[in-house]
């Protein structure tokens, strides 16, 4: 089987080197970049199966990057993990609102950032088998079936408001990937629908009181958003 191929935009020559030799390591083929222009041109001529990409770049940013890549339709689905710089929060957010899947604060191991990737392939590979809407999710002690509008936390049924099970079926598609508030809303009910943020917060809580101790599936992960529990 042909190793993944990975992109790393970076332009500090020494941080590239670094992931370049631990990627390779791991039996990745990478590809490394010093621009965001070169990354999209790359990208674009040869779609990888993941973008490492910097945030602070000369020229584009990652965020500018971010903000093509997923909207070229050659590159729209690749995984995107961000390197954030150390107590940016804002950062963090604005990147997975861009459709960033997953953020590494610098400054990183390489052994955290490896996990991530693979964790980011191996759900790649899932959410592609996943993609059918109507398939029945089992995770942990819940099980989430779209077709019958079903919810049952150790075969017992518990009744949501269809708000609440959207909200639930979309993070449980997706066990581990972390979401804004924005994301959940507009994964939920589509760009144009009028709830705000403070209306998911409302509904996690909702949906977390009547799922009872399966509540705890859902984490906050403070100053961003929501995950399932993976
Ligand atoms: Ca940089």
């Amino acid at each position: 089987m042909a190793s993944y191929s990975i992109l790393v935009v970076e332009d500090e020559e020494d941080i590239l080197e670094l992931l370049r030799y631990n990627l390779q390591k791991e039996g990745y083929t990478v590809v490394g970049v010093v621009t965001g222009e070169a990354g999209i041109a790359r990208a674009r001529n040869e779609p990888p199966d993941l973008v490492v990409l910097d945030v602070m770049l000369p020229g584009m940013d990652g965020f500018d990057v971010c903000r093509v890549l997923r909207s070229d339709a050659r590159t729209k689905a690749v995984p995107i993990i961000m390197l954030t710089a150390k107590g940016e929060d804002t950062d963090v957010v604005a990147g997975l609102e861009l459709g960033a899947d997953d953020y590494v604060t610098k400054p990183f191991s390489p052994r955290v950032l490896i996990a991530r990737i693979r964790r980011l392939l191996r759900q790649k590979a899932e959410v592609e088998l996943d993609d059918d809407d109507k398939k029945v999710l089992a995770r942990h002690s819940l099980v989430v079936d779209p077709v019958r509008f079903e919810v049952r936390v150790d075969g017992e049924a518990i009744e949501l408001t269809a708000t609440e099970f959207g909200i639930l079926h979309f993070l449980a598609r997706r066990p581990g990937w972390v979401f804004t508030r924005d994301r959940i809303i507009s994964g939920v009910k589509g760009d144009n629908y009028n709830i705000t943020e403070r209306t998911v917060d409302v509904q996690i809580a909702g949906i977390r009181k009547k799922l009872g101790r399966a509540g705890r599936l859902i984490e906050t992960v403070r100053g961003v958003g929501y995950r399932f529990k993976e």
